[in-house]
């Protein structure tokens, strides 16, 4: 077999990161060992009403990966696959923490392998995160659920810290709101 002229071997791991969690983070340090540049790309999705903004989401994800040069994180909008393909990325990275992860990851994969011609490549949750997920953590912080010790287990203490300012922003605007309604 003729050898194939390949460039740098490039991923993209796309998702909300609404907010980036210690599940993302175990994907994305073990991800970054298996390919030469692992791009983590943010989803502006306005469609989700994100707690994050974009910008938000990309400071917390450069905060954690700043000291790790094979990892990038950039904003991407529209399909996965057109952004796999702008840069060049042979994979598009997804995290599986079950059978419903499963599920629809594979018929994700299977459309960005038929439309787009780029290939998947699935890492299973470590079983300390497999029930850790965004929308999770922001139900218990939206309900007072605010434990520092508890919340750490989930997420990286930059993003715990951004969940309690944007606390305490939310009850100060419920209370003002409470305020003029009177
Ligand atoms: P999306 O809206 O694209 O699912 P998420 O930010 O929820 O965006 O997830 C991005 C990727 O990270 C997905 O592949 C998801 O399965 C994976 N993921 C989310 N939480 C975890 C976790 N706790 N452990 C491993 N992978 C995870």
């Amino acid at each position: 077999m003729g050898k194939q002229r390949l460039g740098p071997n490039i991923a993209v791991f796309p998702g909300t990161f609404d907010p980036p969690t210690n599940g993302h983070i175990d994907i994305i340090q073990r991800g970054r060992l298996l390919f030469d540049e692992l791009i983590v790309a943010v989803l502006q999705n306005p469609e989700k009403e994100p707690l994050f903004t974009t910008e938000d989401r990309l400071e917390m994800l450069r905060e954690l990966f700043h000291d790790m040069p094979n990892v990038k994180v950039a904003a991407f909008d529209g399909l996965t696959m057109d952004f796999a393909r702008k840069c060049g990325a042979r994979a598009i990275l997804r995290g599986i923490r079950d059978g419903a992860d499963l599920r629809f990851e594979m018929q994700l994969a299977n459309a960005n392998l038929m439309v787009g011609e780029v290939e998947t490549v699935f890492l299973l949750a470590n079983d300390e995160y497999i029930l850790t997920s965004s929308t999770l953590i922001k139900q218990i912080v939206e309900m007072g659920g605010w434990d520092k010790r508890r919340l750490l287990r989930l997420v990286p203490p930059n993003v715990a810290a951004r969940l309690r300012e944007r606390l305490v922003r939310n009850g100060r605007r419920a209370r003002n709101a409470g305020a003029t309604k009177r």
